[in-house]
């Protein structure tokens, strides 16, 4: 039997408390590898080893900063084949997209290379004459990262690649879906001779376990997360006894509206891409279509021919545009709102069939209703599913107070030829971003990304915004004194 690979604490690599397989959501029969899952003992040394590593990596230098982070990204975008394999065999993503996402995880290295050179804060001349102010950010301290299995490595890199390069030590606990992704990330960063041992650590384990014990510590400075509502409700609340910095990236139920004037073709690439890609494993997945009434049906008839000619199968074949969903529990729970959706009077129109393949896996078909309300749960509920469904509107106006009418707010989009139209929908829908004929997903690296309401809370990610996170404000006042 394969040894499990460590957890990686205070420099070492260390054997958990116990173990887990990982096992491919398109052949279950592939046994990943087996990942060591710490305790809380074990968390507890991992906030402490990134207690006494946070101070020196405070100080570290920019340079070094940059050099760490640079390597990393360059070794990521080099391995990116190898690794884009590893993920897609995980998670179940067509390999173009593992390999992308590697790819994209690389670039948040890089760029928060250049960003940790760009320390440069306000100076002031202070109402009182003869004293001058400056104004500066400090790292925040140690920064605990916690993960979904969706992005298992971009998500991450987006928030310990900031959260280093702003001279935080990082405890990182990835989901447990996806370790294979996660150890790999974490032995780049093991490698970087820069990094005082601690200032990085990888502790996979349970959430209830491991990322409790993160979040209840008093000696954690922030929580950054991506995940469900419902944990991140359970992570604000504890990062309120200690009043630790949180900030939460959670689900949505995103919106694309499709006009009267809309070209359609654009409509469908948007939908299909949006609502489909990454087997709806998104939260930026466009699970609720808005369409005018007169352009409704031919619409969905474009795209339920898109659907059926979209290839579901094994993440590595080559044709595959749409691997197998993610696990039994996920799989179980899309075939349950397939159910939903019927018995709350919605029309099935195509797909969600359970599908087999020449290796037993997570398959289903992408599924599309119609005649959908919006108050029904299948448009209130995030589902993380290749499910979409169909919602009519008479006017753009009806469509635009449908699109807000949600309690998340992550992203929305609008296709129409209608210049008006689109400015007036990206200056009034109630999301973090907003897209004009582009699908609800797909964001770059290098500008903020985040949502409202139920979708978010705190400062954004991403870009020269994650600044707001991962550091601390300190004003200086100086009196120079008679020369
Ligand atoms: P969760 O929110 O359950 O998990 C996200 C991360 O939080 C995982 O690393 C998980 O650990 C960890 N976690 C779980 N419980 C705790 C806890 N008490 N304290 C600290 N950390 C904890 O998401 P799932 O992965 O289970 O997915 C469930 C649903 O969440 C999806 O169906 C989807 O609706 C939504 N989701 C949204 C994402 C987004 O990008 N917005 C991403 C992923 C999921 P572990 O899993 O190892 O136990």
């Amino acid at each position: 039997m394969t040894e499990a690979l460590r957890n990686f604490i205070g420099g070492q690599w260390h054997a958990g408390a116990s173990e887990i397989e990982n096992r491919n959501p398109s052949d279950l029969s592939d046994l990943i590898g087996r990942y060591a899952q710490a305790d809380r003992d074990q968390a507890e040394t991992a906030i402490a080893a990134a207690r006494q590593a946070a101070e020196a990596w405070a100080v570290s230098g920019l340079e070094t900063r940059y050099k760490a982070l640079m390597a990393i990204g360059e070794e990521l975008i080099a391995r990116s084949a190898e690794l884009g394999e590893q993920l897609s065999r995980e998670e179940g993503k067509p390999r173009a997209e593992g390999i992308g996402e590697v790819i994209r995880s690389g670039q948040f290295f890089t760029y928060y290379a250049a960003e940790a050179l760009r320390q440069i804060g306000d100076s002031a001349d202070s109402v009182r004459p003869g004293i001058e102010i400056d104004v500066r950010r400090e790292p925040m301290g140690v920064v605990a990262v916690i993960s979904p299995w969706n992005f298992p490595m971009a998500t991450a890199a987006w928030k310990i690649a900031p959260a280093l390069a702003f001279g935080n030590a990082v405890i990182w606990k990835p989901a447990n879906v996806t370790p294979a992704s996660a150890w790999a990330l974490a032995e780049v960063i093991s490698r970087q001779d820069g990094l005082p041992a601690g200032a990085f650590n990888l502790v996979m384990g349970s959430g209830g376990a491991v990322g409790q014990s993160l979040i209840e510590s008093p000696d954690i400075d922030a929580v950054t997360f991506t995940g469900s509502l419902e944990v991140g409700r359970r992570i604000a609340q504890a990062c309120a006894q200690n009043l630790t910095k949180v900030q939460l990236e959670m689900g949505s139920k995103n919106a694309l509206v499709v006009t009267d004037d809309a070209d359609l073709d654009v409509a469908v690439a948007a939908a299909l891409n949006g609502a489909f890609g990454g087997s709806g494993q998104k939260c930026t997945a466009s699970s609720r279509l808005i369409a005018h009434r007169a352009v409704r049906d031919v619409f969905v008839e474009k795209l339920t021919a898109g659907m059926q000619a979209l290839k579901v199968g094994h993440a590595l074949a080559e044709d595959t545009q749409m691997g197998p969903v993610v696990d039994a529990g996920q799989l179980d729970g899309n075939l349950a709102y397939l159910d939903l959706a019927r018995s709350e009077g919605a029309t099935h129109v195509w797909g969600g069939e359970r599908l087999t393949r020449d290796t037993e896996g997570y398959y289903m078909s992408p599924a599309l209703f119609v005649d959908t309300g919006n108050d029904m749960r299948v448009n209130r509920e995030e589902m993380f599913a290749p499910i979409a469904c169909v919602i009519e509107a008479g006017d753009y106006d009806e469509a635009l107070a449908i699109a807000n009418d949600t309690e998340f707010g992550l992203t929305a989009g609008i296709v129409t030829k209608s210049l008006a139209r689109a400015t007036h929908f990206r200056r009034n829908v109630k999301t973090g971003c907003v897209m004009v004929n582009l699908p609800t997903a797909g964001t770059d690296y290098h500008v903020p990304f985040g949502g409202r309401g139920n979708s978010s809370l705190g400062s954004r990610e991403q870009g020269r915004y994650a600044v707001e996170f991962y550091t601390q404000v300190k004003t200086a006042y100086i009196a120079a004194g008679a020369p």
